[in-house]
């Protein structure tokens, strides 16, 4: 049984990670400030004596002793890591700082989160890992982009100087349960609209894409980034290299769940990147052929149900 610690352990992924490795046998420390998490999220695993809920904010030191740290805390959506910049910028490099001493002082694993956004608007497609990014420095997406980027620098520092066992991965668009209804995000937008019969929003022509990777299959690549032997392994690549317009998807998601919204269209947001798809050549190689196993329709059906559940317990 490892003692492992997820930061970000009340939102989204880190809430499906959680249940993961908890039922893999697993003591999980949960840590989150609650800002964009939810205890809705983690409340079935309040039972279970390995599973520890800890209310802490990241950029603040903590103290625990563990094997593993999956280092998630940061707001991801843009509605909410535009809500208070300096916070989110502070949240990802202190964060790291923070979570790298805890790493190095007890000798653990530690694993970044880090994002296809530091590929910024890119100008190579898809984006191999070797690519730099086409990032700005101070327009309303860089707290959170240039944050990310500065995290990848400390834990690739923390290895180098200290001797600290990290892994990187940058992930693409994730979606599935758990997801933040209110957090801005274009599937969890298109699926509560469509449920409540409103206009399905698409920014801009909606002729952007994005490739849309299940919870799981991210899931399944985080554990097996975590499991490799190497003391150092990454930037990788964990996303659906599958890409949809915005326009597509919205059609897909009316289709699904047999709404009568109707599409209008909205002004796109600065620097909005208009077409982003990984390349998971790397990611294949690494982690024992890893790739994602869920299709967009087949995980769009099981949010569609959970943003149904949750809307109707709502009324
Ligand atoms: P989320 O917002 O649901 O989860 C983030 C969690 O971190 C929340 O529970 C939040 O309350 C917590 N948090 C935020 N600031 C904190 C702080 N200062 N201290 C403690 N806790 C804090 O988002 P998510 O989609 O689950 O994303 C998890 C991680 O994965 C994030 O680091 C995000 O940048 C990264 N990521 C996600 C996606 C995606 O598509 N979901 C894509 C790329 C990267
Ligand atoms: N830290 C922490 N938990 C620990 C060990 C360290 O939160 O178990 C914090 C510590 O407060 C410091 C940061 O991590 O702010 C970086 O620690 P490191 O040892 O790298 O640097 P130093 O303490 O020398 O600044
Ligand atoms: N988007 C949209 N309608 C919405 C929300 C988002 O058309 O209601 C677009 C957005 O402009 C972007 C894409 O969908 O081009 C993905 O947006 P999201 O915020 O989900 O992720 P990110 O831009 O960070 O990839």
């Amino acid at each position: 049984m490892k003692k492992i610690l997820i930061t970000g352990g009340a939102g989204f992924v880190g809430s499906h990670l959680a249940k993961r490795l908890l039922s893999e046998g697993n003591e999980i420390i949960c840590l989150d400030n609650y800002f964009t998490g939810n205890k809705n999220n983690i409340v079935k695993l309040l039972d279970n004596p390995f599973f520890e809920m800890v209310r802490h904010d990241i950029t603040e030191p903590y103290y625990a002793e563990v094997d593993e740290i999956y280092n998630l805390a940061c707001p991801a959506s843009p509605v909410h890591y535009q809500y208070n910049p300096i916070k989110t910028m502070k949240t990802s490099v202190m964060g790291a700082i923070n979570t790298l001493g805890l790493a190095k002082r007890v000798n653990a694993k530690i694993l970044q989160a880090s994002t296809s956004e530091v590929y910024g608007d890119p100008h190579v497609h898809p984006q191999p890992e070797s690519y730099w990014g086409n990032v700005n420095p101070i327009g309303i997406r860089s707290c959170y982009d240039e944050g990310k980027r500065c995290a990848e620098t400390l834990f690739m520092d923390y290895h180098n100087q200290n001797k600290v066992a990290v892994k990187i991965i940058r992930i693409f668009n994730t979606y599935g349960p758990n997801m933040n209804p209110s957090d801005g995000r274009v599937v969890s937008n298109f699926i509560v609209q469509a449920l409540k019969g409103e206009n399905i929003t698409i920014f801009g022509d909606g002729l952007q894409t994005r490739s849309f990777q299940y919870v799981d299959d991210l899931v399944e690549g985080m554990i097996r980034m975590m499991n490799t032997d190497d003391s150092f392994l990454g930037p990788v690549n964990i996303g659906n290299p599958n890409e949809f317009t915005m326009l597509e998807l919205a059609e897909t998601v009316i289709e699904l769940t047999g709404s009568n919204s109707k599409i209008i269209h909205l002004t796109l947001p600065q620097d909005d990147p208009k077409q982003r798809q990984p390349d998971i050549s790397l990611a294949k190689e690494k982690l024992q052929g890893w790739e994602p196993k869920v299709q967009l329709r087949e995980g769009l059906q099981t949010t569609i149900a959970y943003f149904d559940s949750l809307l109707m317990h709502e009324k």
